[in-house]
């Protein structure tokens, strides 16, 4: 497999939407890099009695839409250049829903999985303290990502707000309901992914209660198993993984007790009735529908031509790389990228905002409705934009962002 830099790959995507909406040298200039960065060294103490470094990252990759929105990352392997790529698909995600975000991303490298809660705490809040004038509501707004999470959030919430000396709870998104958390957050990237897929099996006419596989069974895994049953009235899941192991059963899972037995167990492996397969078996089943939701470069010019699923649903970040990307439009698969299949988290996201701002809540239902609206109409303007410049969905998803983007650096004067 060829190896790639995703920030090099997020500036090539860049420059080919800009040449099909004949962009200026100065808006190009502008767009291809991040407007801020900051890479920093945070130091903890380990339960061992010992200080431990960890070098951090939050690239606020541009504002021009509203404040900077994006996760923050635990991870072993994150490098600055995986971060600024992900902080610049997250600008491109926030303009095609059309919601008023820029984008961002921030990482810190370590590994979560050998870490206590107490170390895990720490390690939060002291990136807080190192980053806190250059985030909040009006400014740069953090999520969880990989390995982080609602608690992450609440630990990282309390340190602002015990800095600033304010209440802030839109500070952060995805925190506990009891602390300013919205309704419908939890699922809201995996029903995003669903509502996209709905549409695709309208458009494409394909059965969507057809066989299903899921790459990644974390958060948006699990919940994109349980909500793909629930809105597309159906489908057989025969194929999970997760970082240890992948399962298959061709009668299908019942995915409820799968879920139950990952969570209680920690793994998708020894589930009953279950046959251990390859990881990268899973991607090459015949399914109708296939959901890589773990991370990067999933799907690469090594696996393209064998991979049989009808529709791809990206809801990991970046998980097709550039030359799968062109194999599978070749072989007529139809990829749902990124940065359109995953935006239902950030809506939910901006929809905390906004509840937190005014300090009250709305119902579930309205939650559910309002990213139901915004992800069926940002897929069809995709593929409006597919249709006008005759291009793959990636393209014609980076067509869409790029050009809001653009337009309002331009009226703001800055290019
Ligand atoms: P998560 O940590 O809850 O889950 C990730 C899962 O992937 C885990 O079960 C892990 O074991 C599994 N995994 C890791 N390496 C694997 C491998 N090589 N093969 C198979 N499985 C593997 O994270 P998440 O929140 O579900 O995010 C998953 C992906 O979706 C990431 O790319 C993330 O950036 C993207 N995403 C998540 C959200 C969200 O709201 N959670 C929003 C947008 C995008």
């Amino acid at each position: 497999m060829k190896s790639y830099n995703s920030f090099l790959v997020a500036q090539q995507q860049i420059l080919d939407a800009a040449k099909l909406l004949n962009l200026d040298e100065a808006t190009v200039d502008l767009l291809k890099l991040p407007q801020r960065e900051f890479n920093f060294t945070l130091h903890v103490k380990m339960d061992s009695g010992k200080t431990q470094i960890f070098q951090a990252y939050r690239i606020q990759y541009n504002f021009a839409r509203g404040p900077a929105k994006g996760g923050i990352r635990f991870h072993p392997d994150e490098t600055v250049d995986t971060i600024r790529a992900l902080a610049c698909w997250m600008t491109w995600k926030t303009a095609v829903v059309d919601i008023p975000l820029g984008g961002a991303k921030g990482g810190i490298c370590c590994n979560p999985k050998s870490m206590a809660m107490r170390e895990l705490e720490n390690l939060s809040r002291e990136y807080v303290r190192a980053i806190a004038p250059f985030i909040g509501v009006d400014k740069d707004i953090p999520a969880p990502d990989v390995y982080t999470n609602p608690q992450t959030m609440a630990w990282m919430m309390d340190e602002y707000e015990t800095i600033v000396y304010h209440h802030h709870p839109g500070a952060f998104t995805d925190k506990p309901i009891q602390i300013g958390g919205t309704e419908g957050r939890r699922d809201a990237t995996a029903r995003g992914g669903v509502i996209t897929v709905r549409e695709a099996c309208k458009k494409l006419n394909i059965d969507p209660t057809g066989r299903f596989a899921i790459q990644g069974f974390g958060n948006a895994g699990q919940r994109a198993a349980l909500l793909h049953q629930e809105i597309l009235g159906g489908g057989k899941l025969i194929a999970v993984s997760d970082s240890r192991g992948a399962i298959f059963n061709e009668a299908g899972f019942d995915v409820k007790e799968l879920v139950m037995h990952k969570l209680k167990t920690g793994s998708v492996l020894n589930f009953p009735a279950a046959k251990v397969i390859p990881h990268d078996e899973l991607l090459e089943l015949d399914v109708e529908v296939l959901y890589p939701a773990a991370l990067e470069n999933a799907i690469s010019d090594k696996n393209a031509n064998n991979i049989k699923a009808k529709i791809v649903c990206e809801l990991a970040n970046g998980p097709t790389t550039p030359d799968a990307d062109l194999i599978l439009s070749q072989r007529g698969i139809h990829v749902i990228p990124d940065i359109l299949a995953s935006a239902g988290g950030v809506t939910v996201s901006y929809l905390e905002m906004v509840q937190d701002k005014y300090s009250f809540f709305w119902d579930e239902n309205i939650i559910h409705k309002t990213v139901d609206q915004k992800l069926t109409k940002a897929y069809h303007r995709v593929h409006e934009a597919v249709k006008e410049k005759n291009v793959h969905p990636r393209l014609g998803a980076m067509v869409v962002g790029v050009a809001r983007v653009a337009e309002a650096c331009k009226l703001r004067g800055w290019v």
